[in-house]
């Protein structure tokens, strides 16, 4: 199930992912308003993109929110016990927490 994949492919990454819209209700949870139109700043490239352009990996227990340009984790949404935690691994948000 889990087998390794190849790492710097974002090509590979764009056919599987979803975009930032498969996660825009739990954004709102999280932030109490409409995220998928802010922009972001991947710290691996520099990319400056808005989240509903990240590719979106639902996987449970946590959605995984790569930068489309470099394909490294900009962040990491994770819904336990009923409330959602972000943790943005490397994604600069304008508002956060
Ligand atoms: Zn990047």
């Amino acid at each position: 199930m889990d087998a390794p994949r190849p790492a710097g492919r974002p090509s590979v990454i764009a056919m599987e992912a979803l975009d930032g819209n498969a996660i825009a209700g739990s954004l709102f949870e999280y932030f109490g308003s409409e995220m998928t139109s802010v922009r972001g700043h991947c710290r691996h490239c520099g990319t400056f993109a808005p989240i509903a352009e990240l590719a979106v990996y639902a996987r449970a227990p946590g959605t995984v929110a790569r930068c489309r340009t470099c394909g490294d984790v900009a962040f990491v949404l994770v819904k336990a016990r009923g409330s959602i935690e972000l943790h943005p691994e490397a994604f600069q948000l304008p508002q956060a927490g």
